[in-house]
């Protein structure tokens, strides 16, 4: 009632096109299971939490100072960590952090998108990409992927010609379908990127930004390499990385990219002053000293996930190759029947995706095998 009494008599002037939409997210319930935002099961460990508190606690005596404003430490750390993951040696010049990796890929919006510029990604894909180009007054255009969510590049070059996109969004491992893209997909992509974004002011073509959104990279299965291999020869390139997924730091909010250094300098034009808090630079750094012992999780994720397909399709289900820590299955006549058959025994899913599909991120073994108990349930076999 406070609130309506505040804007009762005024109309207030909301953005054309904002009127009647709901703020993006999966609902947050109380639910024993939850396997419904590709989260990482496994809360960190006491040595990981106590060395964060230190962290904390020792830059909150400097709070009443701004933070370092190009984070230049956690750069330099994410760096490493890429190195050690992906083999591919960058310098901190060549990384960007933000507050979740939606952070990173809106500031890209904010400094290669905008009114009369298109951003180009090929759906099924995350949900939340046609947001950063509303956000920005870019406009949105979604070309397709294939039956078994692969991308052709015939059709990819296509939707490039035809548009002239100033970014190119690519999720690989794809959300909400676990797909990785080859790389001589990307490669194709990159290669017809180059001068295939708006015409410049002079009349020669710009290169459209291609976005590899590796959210999801860590889970890759092997023989399924980066696309950070492919950042020397291409320098409109950004790949982007969180450490929401594999790191099991979704609440740490840190995601970053790596990328040619002019292209950062763009990004650092658009950015809030201090974005990153000296909390969050320094809990990071905190979780970044534990790699090692983070990245064993991924491992058995992957396994605990590989399991999980084969489950599933023993059952005569359909699953999408997943390259990533959740799986996407159907296909079910009613699945609203059965995400909420599901909930009914206390495990959340995602019902998202083409129609008939539902997702579910890989849990621990008990969540997993809480997750087919009640899936056999549900389905009465
Ligand atoms: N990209 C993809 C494909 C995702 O699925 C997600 C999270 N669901 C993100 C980016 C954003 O993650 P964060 O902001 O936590 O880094």
């Amino acid at each position: 009632p406070a609130a309506r009494r505040r804007t009762a008599g005024a109309r207030l002037p909301l953005r054309s096109g904002l009127e009647g939409l709901e703020p993006y997210g999966a609902p947050q319930l109380d639910v024993p299971v939850l396997l419904n935002v590709n989260e990482n099961p496994y809360p960190p460990s006491q040595a990981v939490v106590e060395d964060i508190a230190d962290a904390v606690a020792k830059a909150a005596g400097g709070l009443n100072r701004y933070p370092d404003r190009d984070f230049a430490e956690l750069r330099a750390e994410l760096a490493e960590y890429l190195r050690v993951e992906s083999g591919v040696t960058l310098s901190a010049g060549e990384i960007w952090a933000a507050n979740g990796s939606n952070e990173v890929m809106l500031h890209l919006l904010q400094a290669y998108g905008g009114p009369g510029r298109a951003a180009l990604s090929f759906a099924p894909t995350y949900s939340m990409y046609p947001e950063y180009a509303r956000d920005t007054i870019t406009e949105w255009i979604t070309g397709r992927r294939e039956e078994d969510f692969t991308l052709d590049v015939t059709h990819a070059l296509d939707q490039i010609a035809a548009h002239r996109p100033s970014v190119i969004l690519l999720a690989s491992p794809n959300n909400p379908t676990g797909t990785a893209l080859p790389l001589e997909t990307v490669e194709s992509i990159a290669d017809a990127a180059r001068d295939g974004g708006p015409i410049g002011p002079d009349g020669a073509p710009t290169a459209a930004v291609v976005v590899v959104d590796e959210a999801y990279g860590e889970f890759r299965r092997d023989g399924t390499p980066s696309a950070l291999t492919l950042l020397e020869r291409h320098p409109h390139l950004a790949v982007a990385r969180t450490m929401s997924k594999a790191f099991g730091m979704a609440g740490l909010r840190l995601g970053y990219l790596a990328a040619a250094p002019a292209l950062i300098d763009h990004l650092r034009i658009v950015r809030l002053p201090y974005h990153l808090s000296a909390v969050t630079q320094a809990a990071a750094l905190a979780a970044l000293r534990h790699r090692e012992e983070l990245m064993q999780q991924v491992a058995s994720l992957r396994e605990e996930r590989d399991g999980l397909v084969t489950w599933l399709r023993d059952r005569g289900l359909r699953v999408a190759d997943s390259d990533a820590n959740f799986v996407l299955f159907g296909v079910f006549p009613h699945r609203d029947q059965v995400w909420n058959g599901l909930l009914e025994r206390g495990v959340l899913v995602r019902e998202v995706g083409p129609a008939g599909w539902l997702r579910a991120s890989v849990g621990t073994p008990e969540e997993t095998a809480a997750f087919k108990a009640a899936l056999e349930e549900v389905l009465g076999s």
